[in-house]
């Protein structure tokens, strides 16, 4: 049954939408729809469309300029559907033993479905986590992971500790599985051997083990400097 006056939640649809949204707006200060159909894999015009939409129901402006952005209101549903997936990829891996490679797709089939009740059962027993398994930031405690940086920021010869691998990475497979082969996930000592600007590369030293990235993935992973 529908009650009344109760504040409409968004489509399942439309909390995806949110939550690249989100990221985006954090990263890069503006939602670029282009890059918002790649991260998504739809076409262009059923984001424009889904754009359309949520400008309608209150959750973006901007639509159709060149700088979209979230209202509160898209926003304060953002940080909640984030916050619900976040919970979730942790109770996946400690409770259900979920491998990391599979938990932020797991994760997106249940998110839509917690109650706020449930939401705040499972940050009473996860002990409130300020990031997500693979480090990012859960929303609020964005300071928290302030000063951990991309790897392409380390001068060659220092090292650190891998704390973050970014919410792109995660909804990109080949690139993830990668990153979990090569062990160059979170809590990973790390240095940088070089930096080859012309060739697209750098090279890293992790667990003994030398790894040529290409700048895009160097790009992904940040690490808490030694
Ligand atoms: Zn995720
Ligand atoms: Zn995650």
């Amino acid at each position: 049954m529908k009650e009344e006056n109760q504040p409409q939640k968004p489509t399942h649809t439309v909390e995806d939408y949110l939550m690249r949204m989100l990221v985006m707006e954090r990263d890069h200060g503006a939602i670029v729809s282009a890059r918002l159909a790649e991260l998504l894999e739809v076409a262009p015009p059923t984001v424009a469309m889904t754009l359309r939409r949520m400008e309608r129901d209150g959750y973006v402006v901007g639509r159709g300029g060149k700088t979209l952005h979230l209202t509160p209101l898209g926003r304060e549903f953002g940080y909640s559907v984030t916050r619900r997936h976040m919970l979730i990829e942790w109770l996946l891996i400690k409770i259900f033993k979920v491998p990391l490679r599979q938990v932020h797709d797991e994760a997106h089939g249940l998110e839509h479905a917690i109650s706020e009740t449930l939401e705040e059962r499972m940050v009473e027993i996860l002990g409130d986590p300020k990031v997500c398994p693979h480090g990012n930031p859960m929303p609020g405690f964005e300071e928290f992971v302030a000063n951990w940086k991309p790897v392409l920021s380390m001068k060659t010869g220092q090292s650190g500790i891998i704390r973050r691998i970014h919410e792109n990475a995660e909804d990109d497979h080949d690139l993830l599985e990668y990153l979990i082969e090569n062990e160059l996930l979170p809590g990973q000592q790390l240095s940088l051997a070089n930096f080859l600007p012309f060739n697209q590369t750098c090279t890293v030293v992790a667990n003994g083990k030398e790894h040529t990235l290409g700048l895009r993935t160097a790009s992904q992973i940040f690490v808490e400097l030694e």
